[in-house]
């Protein structure tokens, strides 16, 4: 009951372990944020290392294994339990996380982990093998995808290690990888609300040109809308012979990728396509 609803799968191999704390490259001074410790085979690992872990797990009988571990020692003092859900706890300041959790909360966690401030240094995650390798697509290859480029317009990516179902306690029904994500320092200077929903205008149906995707049913009702706001939030009197078809197609047109595919666009495309409706108050 547990291991499905906690997807609990306790990684067993202690090398995969041992090369998931190394590639996080912690420094004596680090804060760790560990999301699932489970019984603790990653938090054993990190509390030498490190000045002090914060341990963030759901289920109180894991917490209590964990914190048997360290009873008595010196890792003891550097390392707080919190109990609780990841989702909605929350964080404290942190430089680094390290985390191999459940797979339902891949996507908030690294959004979570994006938008932390002050920006961390760096996460060492364990993923579905496939959720990883959408992380780490490039434009024009099969997975590229709306999370690809959600994630990195904040941060490079990199696909670390393969690790095997039969490295966990019980094994999962999927492949697993570890990544490393890097945040982009200074981040962007964008807010992602809007770079987020023009991927999810363009990925929608990502082997169509980009105007076709304009074109798909409520796309312009949304941004008639968006832009009344915008036209009333900086006091700007809307055209009263207002036509949205014909404002999309201009700034389509002007940015040059009208004809294109998201599937091939980077996110330097992406970013400047924004820029052109956004010249443009949308
Ligand atoms: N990190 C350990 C390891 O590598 O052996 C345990 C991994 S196990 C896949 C995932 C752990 O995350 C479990 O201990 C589970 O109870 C915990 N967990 C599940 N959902 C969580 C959530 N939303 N917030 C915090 N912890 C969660």
């Amino acid at each position: 009951f547990n291991t499905e609803r906690f997807g609990q799968h306790i990684l067993t191999n202690p090398l995969v372990a041992q090369s998931i704390v190394d590639k996080a490259n912690l420094k004596p001074t680090d804060v760790v944020l560990e999301v699932g410790p489970g019984t603790g085979n990653l938090t054993m690992r990190i509390l030498p290392a490190v000045r002090r872990v914060v341990a963030v797990e759901m289920d109180p009988r894991m917490a209590a294994e964990v914190q048997k571990r360290v009873l008595g020692k010196p890792e003891q003092k550097k390392l707080e339990m919190i109990i609780g859900d990841f989702v909605k706890a929350d964080l404290p300041y942190f430089d680094v996380c390290i985390s191999n959790t459940p797979y339902q909360i891949s996507s908030p966690l690294v959004f979570r982990l994006l938008s932390h401030r002050p920006l961390i240094r760096t996460a060492v995650l364990m993923f579905q093998r496939e959720f990883a390798l959408r992380l780490v697509a490039t434009p024009s290859s099969k997975l590229w995808c709306r999370l690809s480029a959600n994630v990195q317009l904040y941060a490079r990516v990199e696909h670390l290690l393969k690790v095997g179902k039969g490295n966990f306690r019980p094994p999962p029904q999927v492949e697993s990888s570890v990544v490393r994500l890097s945040p982009r320092d200074p981040p962007p200077p964008i807010r992602f609300e809007e770079f987020d929903g023009l991927t999810r205008i363009v990925f929608s149906r990502a082997n169509k040109h980009v105007r076709a995707c304009f074109g798909a049913r409520g796309v312009k009702e949304m941004l008639e809308k968006n832009y009344r706001t915008w036209c009333a939030e900086n006091e700007k009197k809307v055209e009263s012979d207002l036509d949205m078809k014909e404002m999309i197609e201009k700034v389509l047109q002007g940015s040059g990728f009208a004809d294109n595919r998201a599937a091939k666009m980077d996110v330097d495309d992406l970013l400047k396509l924004l820029a052109a409706f956004n010249i443009q108050g949308m």
